[in-house]
């Protein structure tokens, strides 16, 4: 049998189905499913789809056909003849039909489209005739083809490059046209009535010989050929190629053509067309829901010139109530329309946006697809879905995405009201959700303001820990400077705030107030919004959309995805506070409790007093003075962040940042502390001084502030075993992880693991306890470490991957100062993405590989997490599952996003799914 070209669909047949779209396109493929499936058998326009094979073979043969394809396509052009009764070029009853491309994945608008195609001066009676009379329809159905398939087949497709945009043919049509609005007074095109379009019709035909130097093809036959190659041209057409390079979609797919029988919405008013989906995109609920207009074309509706109608009461808004519904114009075609959709529906397990058009009053389906839709609805219409065993459980968690489920979490800018704005600034998306707000530049403004019920954006050059109270009071922060772990970033994720940094064409100018974005200026005081889920920035206050806290229905999706995950979620939590909220959000513990975040923010004056009294003694027993007035402090924080996530692991870091940074710099703060230590000033700025660094991240830090000052350890590991002494006292659980930051050798764990056994068994004697559970383990975050986790693992009885410094010093990139060059690392593509925000795969992700495989041959037992921000980012989530991790650590906000990404892990990389689970 000769090799088959053409497949055909119609008349409750068709050649191809749904699984061929590599032959058939995507619609193509959607097309033959709706016609020909033995469930579906929809009343979809007969036609037929020429492959992606003929494209490869048409660029392949310099730009011919195979042997076969002609008789093909006219044996197939017979078939749509018989069922719809009109014959292709027929005077009295023409066939109309339609070119429409059509690759295996969807690239909107990159390639090109010819309809009513077998339009000729001989025709055009005949289809008067069809329409009941209506020539206005006929003739402005003509010069659309004259103006299209002139545009695309005889210019686009014929290689002519117009020298400048306005040359080209279209733009000269449309010249004609506006024109003869002028001359005839005509506001918009349908004030053109059937003669004036008639006229333009030999006009434009007249300007396609003078531009192109040959006539528009007057013959039904030529105009179909033309415009199937025209449609085979397109996929080397320019938009078409450039969007291929940036999706990666390869040259040799091709792309198939659909030739498909015209029929007509805007045939009068026994016409329509419109676009509906099987239950509602905006929020998950099971109706049917959609849009139609009497008379009209399928780009009508979209264009908003006439403002559609509710397809039933349930469609029904504000803005339509009082037009008439379809079930009410034409209710047996609705109710066969809704027979159709739940069909469709049924069919493909997923919601359906369907696009139909009646024809004197006969329905057509043109087009269906799974439709899109929000983060709430996505995770409603999963949940119904499975209650009505449509699908099943891991078919509801592939159809949420972690984007999705972010829209849940946080109030977010409406999405209609957004569309319609010019971005002014763009930076990094560190915070998710919206917030709108004035601008302030000051920490103690943004204080102020908000506790004069305003709502403030506090707008910084960077954050640092002095800023965090503003911080907190604003809505939203805003950074020129800084990565995503960031201070600014790490804080305002941790408190689930919108947050924007490293955004480097703003101009701020702290002195005068203000600040330069996208070319204008803003004055403290004036209202901007931020989008930080996308990083954008935009003028003025903006509508915003309250995201759901208490979400039962979210609450219940999760519960299905912990069914699935094999990872555990931890979450990062600095106070009681955010345990409980990691709790609420489902989190199984604590991965990072940073001891250092006590001296941060409200209710830091105190600690911060006394630790700036331990870091600036010069002596022991001056340090030790001010760690025992420092104790109480912390153990108290440790004690409440214990008992609130009783019976689960919390890992507590013992002090980590630079010493330096808590250094203070206001005078008054200094003279206070000159004075309780009984120095002069200029001996504390001596000391101050002293405790300077050119590079303080590589600098005194993590463990090598135990190594030199054991009794700041023993202090922090005293206070978490009395912690836990008194809560087991009380009846309770604790389970501390006790761990050491910025190790690079196994000997400085040696080291800090004597002090904490020793500490351990006083404590164990003081409170007369045999035993408090607990691990001693230690974060990978240096490069070394990673490399010799065979050693490490023989005293860590756990490690926890600092992906953030372990990123920053496995590339040498300042997690600060990314910002100026990292956006020229992506434009060129040196980095496919910000290694701070999605774990680099390839190179830190290898050290991670190396680090467990070597942990565990000399521990099998070691438990291994992760509790850097990558934890809670979807695809580094799946990352640590297939590298075999026990857990993810991530800020309470993005705990549920954690959950439904391990759960997807599992699901995409299903043979070790049984592995390890704590
Ligand atoms: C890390 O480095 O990944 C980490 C969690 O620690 P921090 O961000 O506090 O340096
Ligand atoms: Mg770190």
């Amino acid at each position: 049998m000769a090799h088959k070209y053409v497949y055909f669909f119609g008349g409750g047949k068709a050649d191809g189905n749904e699984s061929m779209k590599e032959l058939l396109g995507g619609k193509g493929a959607n097309l033959a499913e709706m016609a020909g499936h033995r469930d579906l058998r929809l009343p979809v326009p007969p036609g037929f789809t020429i492959t992606t094979e003929v494209c490869t073979y048409y660029y392949m043969n310099r730009k011919t056909y195979p042997k076969g394809l002609r008789e093909d396509v006219l044996g197939s052009i017979r078939r749509i003849e018989k069922l719809i009764g009109r014959k292709f070029g027929d005077p009295a009853n023409p066939l109309l039909v339609s070119l429409r491309s059509g690759a295996r994945r969807s690239m909107p608008g990159m390639m090109e489209t010819v309809l009513n195609v077998g339009l000729t001066e001989k025709t055009v009676d005949g289809l008067i005739k069809q329409s009941g009379g209506n020539r206005r329809f006929v003739y402005d159905a003509y010069r659309r083809l004259i103006m299209m398939y002139s545009d695309v087949v005889m210019e686009k497709a014929a290689g002519i490059e117009p020298e400048s945009d306005e040359s080209g043919i279209r733009k000269q049509l449309e010249k004609i046209m506006a024109r003869m609005k002028t001359e005839k007074g005509c506001k918009t095109d349908t004030d053109l009535g059937a003669e004036d379009l008639r006229e333009l019709c030999s006009l434009f035909k007249a300007k396609v010989k003078e531009v192109i130097g040959r006539d528009f093809p007057d013959d039904p036959s030529a105009q179909l050929w033309g415009g199937i190659g025209a449609v085979f041209s397109s996929w080397s057409g320019k938009r078409a190629v450039s969007y291929r390079r940036i999706e990666g979609i390869p040259d040799e797919w091709g792309t198939a053509v659909n030739v498909q029988a015209m029929v007509f919405g805007n045939m009068g008013n026994d016409s329509a067309t419109g676009v509906a989906f099987t239950r509602n995109p905006g929020n998950g609920e099971g109706e049917f829901y959609g849009e139609y207009l009497i008379d009209a074309q399928g780009e009508d509706v979209v264009a908003g010139i006439r403002t559609p109608a509710p397809i039933n009461e349930y469609s029904t808004s504000d803005h339509n109530r009082d037009l008439l519904t379809l079930e009410k114009a034409m209710p047996k075609l609705y109710k066969e329309l809704f027979s159709y959709q739940r069909r469709l529906e049924k069919h493909y397990r997923d919601m359906q946006d369907i696009e139909f058009t009646i024809e004197r009053g006969r329905l057509f389906m043109l087009q269906c697809r799974v439709g899109k839709r929000n983060g709430p609805a996505a995770v409603r219409m999963a949940m119904d879905m499975l209650k009505e065993r449509l699908i099943g459980r891991g078919t509801a968690v592939m159809r949420v995405t972690p984007a999705q489920l972010d829209e849940l979490l946080h109030p977010v800018i409406d999405p209609k009201a957004e569309a319609l704005q010019r971005v002014l600034a763009k930076g990094l998306p560190a915070g998710p959700g919206g917030a709108s707000g004035q601008i302030v530049f000051f920490a103690h403004d943004a204080v102020q303001w908000a506790r004069e019920g305003k709502k403030v954006i506090l707008v910084r050059e960077e954050t640092n820990p002095e800023d965090v109270e503003g911080m907190r009071a604003a809505q939203a922060i805003l950074t020129a400077r800084g990565g995503m772990t960031s201070h600014a970033a790490l804080v305002a994720r941790g408190w689930g705030k919108c947050c924007i940094v490293g955004c480097g064409s703003l101009q701020i100018d702290v002195a005068r107030r203000e600040v330069k974005a996208g070319g204008q200026v803003f004055k403290e005081g004036d209202w901007i919004t931020l989008n930080g889920t996308r990083g954008s920035v935009y003028a003025g206050a903006l509508p915003m959309m309250e995201a759901s806290e208490e979400n039962v229905l979210l609450a219940g999706f999760l519960a299905v995805c912990d069914t699935i995950r094999r990872l555990g979620v931890r979450t990062n939590a600095d106070t009681p506070e955010d345990a409980k909220r990691g709790r609420q959000f489902g989190a199984e513990g604590i991965g990072l409790f940073r001891t250092e975040h006590m001296f941060y923010g409200k209710g830091s004056e105190e600690p911060l007093f006394r630790l700036r009294k331990m870091i600036v003694s010069t002596t022991e027993a001056e340090r030790r003075r001010a760690l025992d007035e420092l104790y109480p402090y912390v153990k108290k924080d440790i004690k409440g962040t214990l008992e609130a996530m009783d019976g689960y692991p919390v890992v507590v870091r013992t002090l980590d940042p630079p010493l330096h940074e808590f250094v203070p710099h206001d005078p008054a703060k200094l003279a206070s502390l000159a004075k309780e230590l009984s120095i002069t000033m200029e001996d504390l700025s001596k000391r101050a001084e002293n405790l300077h660094e050119s590079n303080p991240m590589m600098g005194h830090r993590g463990v090598r502030l135990g190594i030199t000052y054991p009794e700041v350890s023993e202090m922090q590991v005293r206070a978490i075993f009395e912690s836990a002494a008194e809560l087991i006292k009380e009846g309770k659980h604790p389970y501390p992880e006790i761990m050491i930051p910025v190790v690079g050798d196994v000997k400085e764990l040696v080291h800090q693991f004597a002090i904490a056994t020793r500490v351990y068994k006083e404590v164990l004697a003081k409170y007369g306890l045999k035993k408090i559970r607990h691990m001693f383990g230690t974060m990978i975050e240096v490069p070394r470490a990673a490399i010799v986790s065979g050693k490490i693992a023989e005293v860590a009885e756990f490690f926890s991957f600092g992906t953030n410094d372990l990123t920053q010093m496995g590339f040498g990139f300042s997690r600060d100062d990314i910002g100026g060059f990292l956006p020229d690392y992506l434009k060129l593509k040196i980095l496919p993405e910000d290694p701070f925000q999605s774990i680099d795969q390839e190179g830190i992700g290898e050290l991670i590989r190396m680090s467990i495989e070597r942990g565990r041959a000399t521990n099998p037992a070691l438990e291994i997490g992760i509790c850097g921000e990558h934890g809670g980012e979807p695809r580094s989530v799946e990352f640590c599952h297939r590298a075999g991790m026990d857990y993810v650590s991530c800020s309470p906000f993005r705990v549920p996003i954690a959950r439904l990404a391990a759960a997807q892990a599992v699901l995409r990389d299903p043979p070790k799914a049984k592995a390890r689970r704590k």
